[in-house]
């Protein structure tokens, strides 16, 4: 049988997955963060900060971060803003019109030559082997296809004795809170969707996906397999979010 992946809550042909994604992407950029800040409440905002403490740029010395599946950019800019002046950032994604959105908002916030865009694919980034102190990805690994391949990819451009995190929603363990957040997100988020970015559907998709990731436990096992050193994820707001770290040591 043909290699398949989720999409949402659909079993497609592994190869028609991406294809599948970018549309949702193409069609959310515009409204992407104002979506970010009403689905989540504002939360995804402490969560990236979160990623941001443990990414933890220093202020002295040149840090050259990755954030893969960047999107429009809010990670890279809030390690920017915490590291010092040779804090360097790029921003890959397979997405144009979410890069488009992430290079207005760096012109916005004047940060120059801090940040670089590149149009890339996870599973095969344009960088060289051992060129980054960190690599980040937030909220992107669940819509990439071949997961094990991105991870082998973030492994190989970091640098030895760098850290790889990862934001990504989880599995949530606090009993209420469960069916609270099954109603808001099945019911809520496609809602929100269709009022404030006119596409219900690919708000569903984005939901869907959440549920399909695997447990914090199993994705600590596929870091594992990429070849990262002392995995370990914390859990957040009762299991919405996880954060996952591994080292290439
Ligand atoms: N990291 C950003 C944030 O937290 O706001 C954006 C997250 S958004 C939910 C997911 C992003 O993953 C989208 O911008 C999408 O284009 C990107 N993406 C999906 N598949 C990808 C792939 N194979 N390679 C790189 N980026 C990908």
């Amino acid at each position: 049988m043909a290699d398949t992946a989720h999409f949402g809550s659909r079993q497609v042909p592994l190869e028609d997955k991406q294809a599948l994604v970018d549309d949702v992407f193409h069609s959310v950029a515009r409204r992407y963060d104002l979506m970010n800040d009403l689905m989540s409440l504002g939360l995804h905002r402490a969560w990236k900060n979160a990623l941001v403490m443990a990414v933890n740029p220093p202020k002295n010395l040149p840090f050259a971060l990755l954030d893969i599946a960047g999107g429009t950019g809010d990670v890279a800019f809030r390690v920017i803003g915490k590291g010092g002046a040779a804090t360097r950032a790029t921003v890959c994604d397979i997405n144009a019109a979410m890069l488009d959105v992430g290079r207005e908002r760096a012109a916005a916030l004047s940060l120059g030559a801090a940040v670089t865009f590149a149009e890339a694919n996870a599973e095969a980034l344009p960088f060289a082997d051992k060129s980054f102190d960190a690599v980040t990805i937030a909220f992107g690994i669940r819509n990439v296809p071949r997961i094990d391949q991105a991870l082998a990819e973030a492994f190989r451009v970091l640098k030895i004795g760098g850290r790889f995190l990862c934001l990504e929603f989880s599995t949530v363990d606090v009993p209420g809170l469960d069916r609270l957040y099954d109603f808001y997100s099945f019911n809520v988020i496609p809602t929100l969707g269709r009022v404030v970015a006119g596409d219900a559907e690919s708000y569903r998709y984005l939901v869907e996906s959440i549920r399909r990731f695997p447990s914090p436990q199993a994705f600590a096992a596929m870091l594992r397999a990429a070849g990262f050193a002392r995995v370990s994820f914390q859990s957040m707001t009762g299991g919405i979010v996880a954060l996952h770290s591994g080292w290439r040591l």
